[in-house]
Parts: structure tokens; C-alpha cells; sequence
């Protein structure tokens, strides 16, 4: 099955019309809008938006892919960021922010493919393996020290490590003693996930995003898990810059979002839940504040053959797989450009070509 295929696609259109209501809150039924309900504004419609309803839920969807984009609300993260995910969800092609819902573990889907297509292009993959050094070697070239075995040589390199494990790897010279000191400021959000195993279905869509209400996101993670047993649901809630809940105590998280999901699900109330964990990931990606953008580098150092990639470098984009990707094909233009460059010079054979 291809990548393309293994995505199921949830195409986004105002399918449910709300009823009118207060402009403050709605009620309980309406606050779990299934993605396939969530509302996706087409240029046209974002024209009428004259209706009040209507402009709630654009407010409402707004805030919700702001806030699972760039991890925060509004108020307190990058405008420039923000005016990206608005404007290319919101204003884009009509299709820009249908949502696309892995059906396999990320690690199948993008782990082991890379792998799979390195190795058939010759190259090897060297997991668990920490780099701890990276030193030019004169004449050209790096040495790679490694925290255990024996240290690797390379033409060039693409350092793709987070901000602040990026910071002492970067060899003397390649870059101001400034600008590195300077990542510090990018810092670090946290991203929560809750997860809950009922004991039996309560919730029939693959994804939902929820409004006024603390669950963010909940995504049916039955069958991704290999639990699709009959007569058990499991569900994960995501919780995006998660600060308030980074130290929350499980039993505590457990006391705020059972009845959240209940409320939101009416099948959970009367259903048992056999399992409640919780899983944190304190540094999940860096603080996308006001600001942050002049901290993130450019891929390109002064080192020839040392490029830096990473979802926190300057993108355009906040720290997402679509910000991760487009640094690394920024990394390999400017090796290309730079080595290949060089090579000519010196009549080398360059990186990137096929002999
Ligand atoms: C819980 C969670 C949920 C998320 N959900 C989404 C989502 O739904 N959609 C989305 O687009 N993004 C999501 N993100 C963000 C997304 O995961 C990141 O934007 C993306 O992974 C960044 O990619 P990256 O390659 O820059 O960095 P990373 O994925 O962090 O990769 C950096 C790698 O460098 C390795 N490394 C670090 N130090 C060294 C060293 N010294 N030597 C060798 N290797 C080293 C690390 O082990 C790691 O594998 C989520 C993140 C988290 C944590």
C-alpha cells in the first residue's frame, strides 16, 4: 500500500450547519465537532462570513489549528506563524486543511520507509547512535565522534538535531557564538497525551476536535494499536502546549478529562474504562512565541559541507512534520549547491551525483 493510500483523508466541509446560539458557548452536543464536520472555510465562504455563526466557527476553527499547530493560543504565539496556519489552511486551495489521519504507527510511516529508501540507494542507518562531536577535518571533510564505537568521517553533514542538543555539536567558527547562545530562547513546549481504554465503543469517528471544552483533541487509536478487539475503544486525547498539565498527578488528570470525555460523548458515560495512562513529552517542540522567529537559523553555516535541518530552523513554519521536511530538502539543496560548487572547483566528485 503507498503512503498516499495508508492516509485516510478526512475531507473537511461545512457539512453540519449549527443552530444559532450565544456567541459564548455551546452546548454540550455541539462541542465535539467530528473533523468531517470541522468547519473549513472555501474562499467564497469566508466571504459571508457576515454571519455570525459562521464567524464563530471560523473563530473557533482557527483557534483550533493555531493551537495544534503552532501549540498555543492565539495571544501568546508567533503572529507571523499564526497568519502561516490561517492563511494556508484558511484561505488556501479549499482542500488546505483537510486533515490526514495516519493508519499506521509514525515510525512504520515515516521511520521505516526512509529507512527502507536509503537502503536502497546504498546508504546505511545507524540507530540509537549519539553523535557527541562534530570536528573539521583539515583539507575538507568532518570527523563525527560518537558517545560509544568508533567515530565516522563525512564529506558533509546534516545536523537535524532539536535546538538544544544542536548548540554544543556546532563546531567553532561555523556559525557567531551569538546566534547559537541565542536557540536557548526558542525553549521548549510540552505536548500531554491522555489516554483512555473503554469498554466498548463511545466514540464513532476516527478524530475529533473539541471546543469549549479542556480535550482538545481525541483520536480513536483502537485499531492503530492492534486492539480492535471487539467490546473496547481506546481513545487518545492530545493536549497541545500542555504547560498546566506537564506535573498534573495522573489520578488528578483522570478526575478532569473522564467527565470532559463524557460530556462530550454521551456512550462514555454509562461505559467502564479499563485503563487511564498518560504519556508527556516535555520538550515536544520549541515555544513559538513572539519573537521566536529571529532565533531560528538559516540552513546554511560557514562551515562548507555543515548544514543544520530541524522543525525549529527558519522554515516559515511552525515546529511540525511539514516544517521537519521542508528543512531537510532546504539541507540538501544548499549541500548540493555548496559542494557541488566546490567540487567543479576542484575537480572532486561531488555528493548528490550518481556515478
Ligand atoms: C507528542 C507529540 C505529538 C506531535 N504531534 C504532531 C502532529 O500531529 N503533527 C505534526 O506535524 N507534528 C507533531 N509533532 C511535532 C513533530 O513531531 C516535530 O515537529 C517533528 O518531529 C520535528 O522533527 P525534527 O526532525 O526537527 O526533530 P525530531 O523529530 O525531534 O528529531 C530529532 C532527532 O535527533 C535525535 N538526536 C538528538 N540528539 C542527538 C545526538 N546527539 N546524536 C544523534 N541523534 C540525536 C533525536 O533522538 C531525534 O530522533 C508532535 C510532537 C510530539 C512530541
Amino acid at each position: 500500500m503507498s503512503t498516499g493510500e495508508r492516509l485516510s483523508s478526512a475531507p473537511a466541509r461545512v457539512t453540519k450547519k449549527l443552530p444559532p446560539a450565544s456567541l459564548v458557548s455551546l452546548p454540550p452536543s455541539e462541542r465535539a465537532l467530528s473533523c468531517a464536520h470541522c468547519v473549513q472555510y472555501s474562499r467564497g465562504a469566508a466571504a459571508r462570513q457576515a454571519d455570525a455563526l459562521e464567524f464563530r466557527a471560523v473563530n473557533y476553527e482557527a483557534d483550533n489549528l493555531v493551537f495544534a499547530t503552532i501549540y498555543g493560543g492565539f495571544l501568546v504565539t508567533s503572529l507571523a506563524l499564526a497568519a502561516v496556519v490561517v492563511k494556508t489552511g484558511l484561505l488556501g486551495k479549499n482542500n488546505a486543511a483537510d486533515i490526514g489521519v495516519p493508519t499506521l504507527p509514525l515510525g512504520e510511516l515515516h521511520g521505516d520507509a526512509g529507512a527502507t529508501l536509503l537502503a536502497k540507494l546504498g546508504g546505511q542507518v545507524a540507530l540509537s547512535t549519539k553523535v557527541s562531536a562534530i570536528e573539521p577535518v583539515s583539507g575538507g571533510g568532518f570527523r563525527i565522534a560518537l558517545a560509544q564505537g568508533d567515530p565516522v568521517t563525512a564529506d558533509a553533514v546534516v545536523l537535524a538535531v532539536p535546538h538544544e542538543k544542536a548548540a554544543p555539536l556546532i563546531p567553532a567558527g561555523a556559525l557567531p557564538e551569538q546566534t547559537v547562545a541565542g536557540w536557548a530562547g526558542l525553549g521548549a513546549s510540552p505536548i500531554v497525551n491522555v489516554h483512555v481504554i473503554y469498554d466498548r465503543p463511545v466514540m464513532d469517528l476516527p478524530f475529533v476536535a473539541a471546543i469549549d471544552s479542556p480535550v482538545q483533541w481525541v483520536f480513536d487509536r483502537t485499531k492503530i494499536s492492534a486492539m480492535d478487539r471487539p467490546g473496547q475503544q481506546y481513545l487518545a486525547i492530545s493536549l497541545s502546549a500542555a504547560d498546566q498539565f506537564a506535573d498534573t498527578p495522573v489520578a488528578e488528570l483522570q478526575e478532569q478529562f473522564l467527565p470532559a470525555l463524557a460530556e462530550l460523548f454521551p456512550a462514555a458515560r454509562d461505559a467502564r474504562v479499563t485503563e487511564f495512562f498518560v504519556t508527556r513529552e516535555r520538550r515536544a517542540t520549541f515555544r513559538q512565541t513572539p519573537g521566536s522567529g529571529a532565533l531560528r537559523p538559516k540552513t546554511a553555516t560557514a562551515r562548507p559541507g555543515l548544514v543544520l535541518a530541524g522543525a525549529w530552523t527558519d522554515t516559515g513554519w511552525p515546529d511540525t512534520m511539514e516544517g521537519a521536511v521542508r528543512s531537510g530538502l532546504a539541507a540538501a539543496a544548499e549541500l548540493r549547491r555548496t559542494m557541488l560548487s566546490t567540487a567543479s572547483k576542484t575537480g572532486a566528485s561531488p555528493i548528490g551525483e550518481r556515478q
